[in-house]
């Protein structure tokens, strides 16, 4: 397919996606977004889940009321990433970063802009990441969540946008920044305007620990392609968690490039950990305290 450039670029000014100031949103709009509910919430029959790990059968509502970890094995289900804040933040705290980035499609991919619309809806995000700040334990920090649930996290214009925002805000208030990845890599339908993400993202991270900022990465399941090829892998701290898929190229690519079978749990946290990637595996339920345990030594109380 040909790249209309031109088109790109004159779109992309006319749209008015140019980087601006961006401050967060107001107590009003929190509320408001906070009260959509998400498919998560408006689960219906059946009410039973087969866990894919231990194949027992449990209520929903169990493992929903577990964080969305198996209650025999400690399987981590995808997690919304509205809930994923609620279960890390002192109540009250969180306030999405606004930043809004107009809708654009560079290849004009048939019936993307419906499938966003639809996403948008179905997840009550705007796009494949939701940032903010809030507080952990009393520590003010920077927190972005990637979403599995929005075209599988993929990195396009507005994705890479929002991470940049959160850093540079982060940046700018001096206050630490924790991103969870999920991200199935670069989105396709944008094209290589999605890859010109990595460097853009890389280059914030790169500033702000210039300037001594401290960035914490927790890599969730799956983290691949150009997400852990830029940000992902560039933090201070790298925890993940439990048997979540963190690699590039997934493993069965890999296998029927080499023609080799691959060693067992081979890009899992795991193996990652093993090989030096990854600084700590936290359960889900650890999450919130090894992020305060974290933030108390690095940050004083409040800043
Ligand atoms: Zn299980």
């Amino acid at each position: 397919m040909k790249l209309p450039f031109n088109k790109v670029f004159k779109g992309k000014q006319k749209e008015g996606t140019e980087r601006k100031y961006i401050d967060v949103a107001d107590e009003k709009s929190v509320v408001a977004s906070s009260e959509k509910k998400t498919d998560e919430d408006t689960i219906a029959a059946p009410a039973v889940t087969t866990c894919p790990k231990c194949k027992q059968e449990f209520s929903k509502q169990e493992i929903k009321d577990n964080l969305n970890v198996c209650v025999a094995c400690g399987h981590h289900y995808v997690i919304s990433a509205e809930k994923r804040v609620r279960t890390l933040v002192d109540p009250g705290t969180f306030r999405p970063l606004k930043c809004k980035v107009a809708f654009t499609n560079p290849l004009e991919y048939p019936e993307y802009e419906d499938k966003i619309t639809e996403l948008q809806k179905k997840t009550g995000l705007d796009e494949a990441v939701l940032a903010g700040v809030g507080k952990i334990d009393g520590f003010d920090a920077v927190i972005a969540v990637m979403s599995s649930k929005f075209l599988m996290g993929s990195m396009g214009i507005a994705v890479g946008e929002k991470i940049t925002n959160a850093v540079e805000y982060a940046d700018r208030k001096k206050l630490p920044l924790i991103i969870f990845t999920a991200s199935g890599g670069a989105r396709m339908q944008e094209g290589i305007l999605s890859l010109m993400q990595m460097a853009k993202t890389s280059a914030a991270v790169e500033k702000f620990n210039n300037n001594g900022g401290l960035y914490i990465s927790v890599l969730t399941h799956p983290t691949t392609g150009g997400v852990t090829a830029s940000f992902a892998t560039l933090g201070d701290i790298t925890l993940a968690e439990p048997e979540a898929l963190i690699g590039f190229a997934g493993p069965r690519v890999i296998e029927q490039t080499i023609g080799q079978k691959l060693p067992e749990g081979f890009q899992r946290s795991e193996f990652q950990q093993e090989h030096g990637f990854v600084d700590q595996i936290v359960p889900r339920d650890k999450m919130r305290e090894t992020l305060a345990h974290i933030l108390r030594l690095h940050c004083k109380r409040g800043k």
